[in-house]
């Protein structure tokens, strides 16, 4: 169901009757295209305090006088104290207005600190500023805020997703990089971790060539985007579907994971994406039982399963990248989806721990997507107002498009996220469910 309003405002008529109802216009979002690839005009670097972080070479640039910002990225991961904030102010304050349309402002942390509540404080404080500039920015402009460890292993990528049009629908968000995860190995001449979870050479147009990726849930929507996005940055991808993608299979039959095992062949799987995800609503007083089992085994015992088998046999490679779904419902609720809920926030468990497990054992990343309100069929088949109600209460005020989940997959799935692990990225234009 397209978003007509959305159209409508966009129209010389439309943009007239907003601004004298006063009702709300929200901006067309510029995404990724190969004929626009990236965002035009300068990137600022401002530094608070005596940051030593070492940023990687990601075009940033000064701008010339009078020239718009199309990005900003803020140093921020040397403040450790409550004075320091003022630092924030003090060189945010002076950009803010001037940064482009559809612009992208990328705000960078310390880890918190477990020890020092000065530290603790100050770098806590940024999650409010961000959450809130993000809220109050407008324009299609997003602002997100990422935490930097140890060796910063994954800035690049994240950086480079955060800074492009293939972030448009990923507003407010927190994602941590670097630190203790080794993903060496793999026979790809990727460098061995020691640790920090090194990033292998990769082409930053084509990440993910020569690499082999199986989608779920394939054959329509988020998947049908996810496939086509991975096979642009240069992956072979085998789409899975219970029918009408390369290989029909249900996710959920006992044989599923050899299924997936002989589709992959002998080169195995260097990324694994779990999306296919059902919905069974009612509120739970009417919720017969085979609702809630469908709904906990399609979303959430299948990806288990499944894993288990793929990494118990050898199918998901090391240095490989496992990508599963969540939702907002996962992490906020939703009247009426105390199954689906249960199953996406159960997703976020699994990503977690097993994320945290990569290091140790298996050497394969492990991160999710919790996609906010997407247009596709599953969101078409909502009911009228609700459907409303949920394409605009966000950021950006309206849905999002199954290519922006797509784009988040493929950065996670990338060598270049090597140190990004153990994540939950929502995708879901700073919606105000769960935030
Ligand atoms: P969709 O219904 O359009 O597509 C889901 C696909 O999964 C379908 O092609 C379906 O055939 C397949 N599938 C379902 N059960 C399967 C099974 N047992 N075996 C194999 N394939 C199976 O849904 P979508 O909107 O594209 O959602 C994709 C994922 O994103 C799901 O996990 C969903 O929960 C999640 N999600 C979607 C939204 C949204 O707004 N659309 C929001 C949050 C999360």
């Amino acid at each position: 169901m397209a978003d007509r309003y959305l159209h409508f405002t966009a129209t010389g008529p439309g943009r007239f009757l907003t601004r004298r109802l006063g009702l709300p216009s929200p901006a067309a979002l510029r995404r990724w295209s190969p004929e626009r690839p990236a965002l035009e005009g300068p990137v600022l670097h401002l530094a608070a305090g005596a940051s030593s972080l070492a940023l990687p070479d990601v075009g940033l640039k000064a701008a010339a006088p009078g020239e718009r910002p199309a990005g900003v990225v803020l140093d921020a991961s040397a403040l450790a104290t409550v004075d320091e904030l003022a630092e924030l102010h003090r060189l945010s304050h002076p950009v803010v207005r001037s940064v482009a349309q559809g612009g992208r402002v990328v705000v960078l942390g310390a880890a918190v600190s477990a020890t020092d509540h000065h530290q603790a404080a100050a770098q806590q404080a940024l999650e409010g500023f961000v959450r809130s500039l993000g809220k109050e920015i407008g324009g299609g402009r997003t602002v997100n805020l990422v935490r930097v460890r140890g060796d910063a292993a994954g800035l690049e990528s994240t950086l480079r997703f955060l800074l492009s049009p293939r972030s448009a629908y990923v507003s407010g968000q927190v994602v941590e990089v670097g630190g203790g995860q080794a993903v060496g190995g793999g026979g790809r001449g990727v460098v061995e971790g020691g640790g920090g979870g090194a990033v292998p050479p990769f082409d930053p147009d084509r990440p993910l060539a020569g690499r082999t990726a199986l989608v779920t849930g394939a054959a329509r929507g988020i998947g049908a985007a996810v496939a086509a996005t991975l096979e642009r940055d240069g992956a072979r991808v085998i789409g899975l579907d219970v029918t009408g993608a390369d290989v029909d299979a249900d996710i959920t039959a006992p044989d599923a994971a050899r299924v997936i095992a002989d589709a992959a062949g002998d080169g195995g799987l260097d990324v694994l994406v779990h999306n296919a995800g059902i919905t069974r609503d009612r509120r739970l007083a009417n919720m017969a039982a085979e609702r809630w089992s469908s709904v906990l085994d399609v979303n959430l015992g299948s990806v288990l399963r499944t894993t288990d088998a793929l990494l118990a046999d050898g199918t998901l490679r090391r240095g490989g990248a496992i990508v599963a779904t969540a939702s907002i419902a996962g992490i906020a609720g939703n009247t009426g989806q105390t199954n689906y809920a249960a199953s996406k926030a159960g997703v976020i468990g699994f990503v977690r721990a097993l994320g945290a497990g990569c290091a140790t054992g298996h050497g394969v990343r492990v991160n999710a997507v919790a996609p906010g309100f997407i247009e596709t069929k599953m969101t078409a088949a909502v009911p009228l107002l609700i459907r409303e109600a949920g394409r605009r209460m966000n950021s950006l005020g309206q849905g999002g498009l199954p290519v922006d989940v797509a784009e988040a997959v493929a950065w996670l799935a990338s060598p270049g996220a090597a140190g990004v692990n153990g994540q939950v990225v929502r995708v879901c234009g700073q919606s105000l469910l769960g935030a």
